[in-house]
């Protein structure tokens, strides 16, 4: 099926399974390794921004280590898994070289992204690296949790940082077609599921039927999809073993399945921020007030007056007029010590006053919102 080429949107989380990565506990498969990062080389001069998600590092730490079966203790999975990391990275580092690009590693655990702090970090981290040019390759931090290898395969963590950066689509690169109505393995007549909303009940039958609970099954994959609609992203299941996957993607020919967000990428991603609790009040002086009823501008130190509560960077704060009326609520990137410091101040004397810099602005117009 021919689609919209436009759908996919410019900004991708490409995620890679160990399956497909890895030949059965021999290793990881430098040949799709390579075809991968040609693929992804391609997009690049095509203007796509790309954060890759890639498991393998258990398995490739598995053939490492002379290990024939994946071990069920887990402090072996993870230790396998900083063995395996070392192989992954490097592997991914020399085929991204040939073709001038640069790679760097972010080791990222769900507990990260929960925190708001951790959270704005790992994104300005994450945007800063994209806007230089260069390939971030993600993986969970195995060490200090074990999350995706009890469960996900990185699935969710692909979902979480498609969140993260406000990607317009994550993909979801496996070693089967897409999803099947029931178990491709089981019953090879199986249909795929060519195109659904994310949100589409009917899918969660299917993904009991299939039989594929386990890790990294169909089930992973599914809520994946339902945290990248979240934010707006559609998201695409398909082979990774297809030569130019991605660029039949983004070219609107790709094989595979669509599961489509359903709700557009602004109003989804406030509605996540709306979630989170209210642990300080702002209050603005006439000017902020006024600024801030235009729609589109961030908040800056020099307008606020004072600060309620005691707070962290990247937490939800509610910003007040003097007279008390709620005009937005959105994330701080400074602190409630550190606002009480620069209120009032403009932001070319904040280092001064702190000693640092964080952001020019107290809340970016992106992590606002009317309430
Ligand atoms: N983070 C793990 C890895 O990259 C997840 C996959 C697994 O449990 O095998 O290997």
């Amino acid at each position: 099926m021919k689609r919209s080429p436009a759908v996919a949107g410019d900004v991708w989380v490409v995620k890679v399974g160990s399956a497909l990565l890895t030949h059965d506990g021999q290793g990881l498969n430098e040949q799709l390794v390579r075809d991968l990062v040609n693929d992804i080389a391609v997009l690049r001069s095509q203007g796509k921004k790309i954060v890759l998600v890639s498991s393998g590092a258990v398995a490739q730490g598995m053939h490492l280590l002379g290990l024939k079966t994946r071990p069920r203790v887990i402090h072996s999975l993870q230790a396998a898994a900083a063995v395996g990391q070392m192989g992954l990275i490097q592997s991914y580092q020399s085929s991204f070289t040939a073709h001038g690009l640069r790679t760097a590693q972010i080791l990222l655990t769900h507990d990260d992204l929960r925190s708001r702090k951790r959270y704005l970090n790992a994104r300005i981290t994450l945007t800063t690296l994209m806007e230089l040019g260069v390939i971030p390759i993600v993986n969970e931090n195995d060490t200090v949790a074990t999350d995706e290898i009890r469960f996900g395969d990185n699935d969710t963590l692909a979902a979480l940082v498609t969140n993260l950066i406000e990607a317009s689509a994550l993909i979801i690169l496996t070693d089967q077609q897409g999803l099947f109505e029931s178990n491709p393995r089981v019953n090879p007549g199986a249909k795929m599921v060519v195109e659904a909303l994310a949100s589409d009940k009917g899918l969660d039958q299917m993904a009991g039927e299939g039989g594929e609970l386990g890790r990294g099954g169909m089930t992973t994959k599914l809520q994946a999809s339902r945290i990248a609609a979240r934010s707006g992203a559609h998201t695409f299941v398909c082979s990774g073993r297809e030569t130019k996957v991605l660029q039949g993607i983004a070219s609107g020919t790709f094989k595979g399945t669509f599961l489509k967000a359903d709700k557009p990428a602004l109003a989804a991603r406030k509605q996540w921020l709306a979630t989170l609790p209210l642990e300080g009040t702002l209050v603005l002086d006439d000017g902020a007030v006024a600024v801030l009823e235009k729609k589109g501008r961030s908040l800056l130190a020099v307008g606020v007056i004072s600060v309620k509560g005691d707070f962290t960077r990247g937490e939800l704060v509610s910003c007040v007029d003097p007279s008390g009326r709620e005009i937005v609520r959105g994330l701080t990137n400074y602190s409630s010590a550190e606002l009480a410091r620069i209120a009032g101040e403009a932001s070319q004397d904040i280092e001064a006053i702190l000693g640092y810099f964080v952001d020019e602005e107290v809340i970016h117009r992106d992590n606002l919102f009317v309430v």
